[in-house]
């Protein structure tokens, strides 16, 4: 954090990473911060801009093959973000996020190209888009709860030994079927859209814990509550439906 006590949340490339409103997730953790009487400010980053390596949170969300393929260039050319990664900075990357923070992805044209080597992961082109509703039980005692959101992707993605699976699949397709999302250090990925983070409380929380250093006191939001219980009976309805053919 600052000296100055306010957490600066990155968001990465709105312009070309922002699919499903995957801005949210950073609306999200603002809020969660100041309800707790933290102040926190999001700082936008788009195209063509530098990337601060000083924030203390950087939020990347997905994007079609193209978008994906112009922000990693760009990732590339203005390094600030594997510079905050060096430093212990919070990262949460979404879908497109995933495949651009492995060492390299290939798109659905069958193009190779070299991602960030944030993350032990590389990532291919699957049979098909993996489109629906994911249900995944959260691994390594991150967090309680399910893990609910949307997936839209055509990419599929292997982890290597450095990086370990957010969560294993119930219901949906996540990395390969198996397992969902990446964890390695601080950074944080899912292939869930929803946006991912006010659908899962529980996962902003961990972020901003690492963030803060401080487990953040508990909100009462009965609300949030509901909407995810209808979410998961949502989700849990998708598969029945699909399994009765
Ligand atoms: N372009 C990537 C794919 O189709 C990521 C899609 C996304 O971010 N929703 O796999």
């Amino acid at each position: 954090m600052r000296s100055d006590s306010t957490v600066q949340i990155a968001l990465v490339l709105p312009d070309l990473l922002g699919t499903y409103g995957d801005f949210g997730n950073a609306v999200v953790l603002q809020k969660r911060l100041a309800w707790r009487g933290i102040p926190a400010e999001i700082v936008p980053i788009n195209f063509g801009q530098a990337v601060p390596e000083s924030c203390d949170i950087y939020v990347v969300g997905g994007g079609e093959d193209t978008a994906q393929t112009l922000a990693v260039k760009h990732l590339q050319d203005n390094p600030g973000l594997q510079h905050a990664v060096r430093r212990g900075a919070t990262v949460l990357g979404v879908c497109a996020g995933i495949q651009l923070f492995g060492d390299h992805f290939t798109r659905a044209d069958g193009v190779t190209r070299p991602g960030l080597g944030l993350i032990d992961s590389t990532s291919h082109a699957g049979p098909n888009r993996a489109i629906g509703e994911v249900l995944a039980k959260p691994l390594g005692g991150l967090f309680d709860g399910v893990l609910t959101g949307f997936e839209n992707h055509q990419g599929r993605t292997t982890l290597g030994p450095a990086a370990r699976p957010l969560a294993q699949v119930t219901v949906g397709t996540g990395n390969d079927g198996k397992v969902e999302g990446a964890v390695q250090g601080k950074i944080v990925c899912t292939y869930l859209h929803g946006p991912v983070l006010p659908r899962n409380p529980q996962l902003a929380d961990l972020l901003i814990e690492w963030a803060t250093g401080t487990k953040p006191a508990p909100l009462d939001l009965p609300i949030l509550d509901q909407l995810r219980a209808e979410r998961v009976k949502a989700a849990q309805r998708t598969t029945d439906a699909s399994s009765r053919g």
